[in-house]
């Protein structure tokens, strides 16, 4: 009974930053044309190559709208005369313009197919225009439906925030949605309400005083930028900030927090400068230092927004409060904090060219929260986290989802993924190799969107292992490995059951307190053992199941 009630507990605050998955999206099998447009690389799509936008935007609060334009810069790669923009319904793209010209738009639901006058000659630099206004669709449960949260403080004041990840950013502005391009830089101007203050991603080049009871806030983001990273956030805020020394040098951390929160924010967010020391001895450098380090604080739980990672997890450690990991050990430190922060390496610095492949960025941040742990309290504390995570795995779909239709695979992407990790770590059997291992991946693929087989040809060459047929067991069934042995005088006899065809994995196990490393496979093999009734454990740091016979 006990049990029970624990698992339920779990399942019900567990949709971590996780099944922000949108149910919806994510359980679909019947996929429309809608879902093709939005999740593939269309031929509207691939002529042209990304390189800035500048969204220029006015919010009301007060009618809970957007308006304004977003300007789109690109490179031409092939010719074409035909360009999709995407805005999501009910919002509305109400013109779009090349050199001063107004195009023809042909909408087809949420995408928007724009006829280009101007021939569009291949390596030339252009730009469109577009123009929308509306009332974007507000996030009920944010961030997991995504939208706009029109909220208020305690004191009565707007706290504003988007949110987008999965819908996609297309939910409150126009732009290419589709996670393979990103612009090489951008500028975000927000006009607000005079007394309020809008944070987005990079730095705030300044504020402007518009004499009309509004102002605008300028930012500007000197790196890639992934569309769903792009935020505003507006509130009564207050800001403090610090000089974290890092592998690149100085880095500038900042803090936005509403005005009654300041003080507690100032001891809370002492896990911001403790994260950034641990991530960049496990990662690499920080990979925005041109763009700040924010932690921006927000009116849902939190998310991965790039050089603003925004914060609602209550100035409270854990999950909300609650230990994912069941062990005690995620109770010290703020989940939010650790693992949104973790995404800067993976999911912003190493992005998924489809979110099908979105494992990328889950699982490696969800390791991630494991590896602040070793950082600090080390590596049993590590281990019993990542092992304690495995209660919250389904095992209902596989990590991966289906690829050019927006759709994301199992959730089991955090834990399951954080347990594939944490196995192949034991399999590379070298702390510091696995280390220069997740370094190497931050350095290969810095600033790069990535698919799921460039990360395994990496791992694989990287460790020097055959990891094929681990990767097709953990990514792609729901199949766990069972270890499958007998004890027979003094012969153990061992197996894989369960998996896919030409699985072969060392593991470690312990027979009378000594350490042995057999490699099973699918056929019977046995070892030698010195005596009878002899103890075997197998290393719990695999994620595997175990029945002996
Ligand atoms: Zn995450």
């Amino acid at each position: 009974m006990k049990n029970t009630l624990y698992l339920i507990l779990f399942f019900v605050i567990s949709p971590c930053i996780s099944t922000k998955a949108q149910g919806l999206l994510q359980e679909k099998n019947n996929f429309t044309r809608q879902d093709t447009l939005r999740g593939s690389i269309t031929p509207e799509r691939e002529w042209w190559d990304l390189s800035y936008y500048h969204l220029d935007i006015k919010v009301n609060p007060e009618q809970k709208t957007i308006s304004g334009t977003n300007t789109i810069q690109y490179t031409v790669l092939k010719p074409n005369q035909v360009l999709q923009i995407d805005l999501q319904e009910p919002l509305v793209l109400t013109k779009v313009t090349q050199n001063n010209k107004e195009l023809e738009i042909k909408h087809d639901g949420n995408a928007h197919f724009v006829t280009l006058k101007d021939q569009q000659k291949i390596g030339a630099t252009n730009s469109v225009i577009a123009y929308y206004e509306g009332k974007p669709r507000e996030a009920v449960r944010a961030p997991w439906d995504g939208g706009i949260s029109w909220k208020k403080d305690k004191n009565g004041n707007h706290f504003i925030a988007s949110s987008c990840q999965g819908l996609g950013a297309s939910v409150w502005w126009p732009n290419k949605d589709h996670m393979y391009d990103e612009v090489d830089s951008m500028d975000i101007s927000v006009t607000i309400p005079k007394g309020l203050m809008n944070v987005s991603n990079g730095r705030l080049k300044n504020i402007i005083d518009n004499k009309d009871e509004t102002i605008t806030t300028n930012w500007h983001v000197a790196n890639p930028i992934n569309n769903y990273g792009v935020n505003i956030n507006i509130g009564d805020y207050a800001n403090f900030s610090e000089v974290f020394k890092g592998e690149k040098g100085d880095l500038d951390m900042n803090y936005y927090v509403l005005k009654d929160n300041l003080e507690k924010a100032k001891t809370h967010f002492k896990d911001a400068p403790k994260m950034m020391k641990a991530f960049e001895h496990w990662f690499g450098p920080y990979p925005f230092y041109e763009d700040s380090f924010k932690l921006v604080e927000v009116p849902y739980l939190g998310m991965e927004h790039q050089s603003s990672v925004t914060y609602g997890n209550k100035y409270m450690n854990g999950y909300l409060g609650s230990d994912l990991s069941g062990t005690g050990w995620g109770l010290k430190f703020d989940f939010i904090i650790i693992h949104e922060a973790g995404h800067e390496w993976f999911a912003n610095n190493i992005t998924n060219v489809d979110i099908a492949d979105m494992w990328i960025h889950e699982s490696f941040t969800a390791y991630s929260e494991s590896l602040f742990l070793d950082y600090y309290y080390g590596k049993q504390a590590s281990s019993e986290y990542v092992i304690g995570t495995r209660r919250g795995i389904q095992n209902d779909r596989p990590l991966i989802g289906q690829y050019n239709v927006n759709n994301e695979g199992s959730g089991d992407m955090y834990y399951k993924g954080a347990n594939m990790l944490h196995t192949l770590r034991q399999l590379v059997n070298d702390d510091e190799k696995w280390r220069q291992i997740l370094r190497t991946l931050n350095s290969k693929f810095y600033h790069q969107t990535v698919t799921t087989q460039q990360i395994e040809n990496c791992l694989a060459e990287e460790s020097g292992l055959d990891l094929k047929e681990i990767f097709n067991q953990y990514l792609r069934t729901t199949k766990i490995p069972v270890l499958e042995y007998q004890v027979e005088g003094k012969k153990l006899h061992y197996k894989w059951t369960n998996t896919v065809k030409d699985f072969v994995m060392p593991i470690k196990i312990e027979v009378n307190g000594i350490n042995h490393w057999i490699t099973p496979s699918k056929e019977y093999q046995t070892l030698k053992l010195k005596s009878k009734d002899s103890n075997i454990k197998v290393d719990n740091n695999f994620y595997v199941n175990v029945k002996a016979l």
